[in-house]
């Protein structure tokens, strides 16, 4: 008899998604979807923010202008509401997350959307909604990890074909 389970895909996951307590104000939010895509895949959780150095809870951060690659290229920085320069906490976590995913085989992530770090097509700045990647999607994007946003219309679906 085989009594071998097929491996389930890995999938790197923001880990505020698993409703664990790691976001900057200390809420826990999961996914609305998190039991079946805990069904479904093996879920590798990674909080970059908190990889980089962060407590929780923490102040609020913004990236200054442009985007996420702007960040890891320097010509951007990563300052919280009370005016620190959190840079390189941010281009540490986006790395140890590309080690993470990497040592697990993950060639696909999901993401929180809006976050400096994990938002895949949006962050916010001086509360306005901007179409640009934080620090983390944009090195694994860069890195050819394949990026889901927790919003993706049809998520279950859409991860299954990749
Ligand atoms: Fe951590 Fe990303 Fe969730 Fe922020 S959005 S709490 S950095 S996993």
């Amino acid at each position: 008899m085989n009594t071998e389970h097929p491996r389930k895909k890995p999938v790197l996951i923001s880990t505020c998604l698993l409703g664990l307590n790691c976001r900057y104000d200390g809420k826990r939010r999961a996914h609305p979807q998190l039991d079946a895509l805990r069904e479904g895949f093996l879920l590798i959780p990674a909080c970059p923010e908190q990889m980089g150095g962060l407590a929780t809870p923490r102040p609020p951060a913004e990236i200054e202008s442009g985007n996420g690659q702007d960040v890891l290229e320097g010509r951007s920085r990563v300052l919280d509401s009370t005016g620190n320069d959190l840079s390189e906490n941010f281009r540490r976590g986006a790395q140890a997350s590309l080690e993470l995913a990497r040592f697990h085989s993950c060639d696909t992530a999901i993401l929180k959307e809006r976050s400096p770090s994990c938002g895949v097509r949006q962050i916010t700045r001086k509360e306005k909604v901007l179409d640009e990647q934080g620090v983390t999607a944009a090195l694994l994007n860069r890195e050819g990890i394949l990026l889901f946003s927790d919003e993706e219309d049809d998520l279950m679906r859409r991860l299954g074909e990749n």
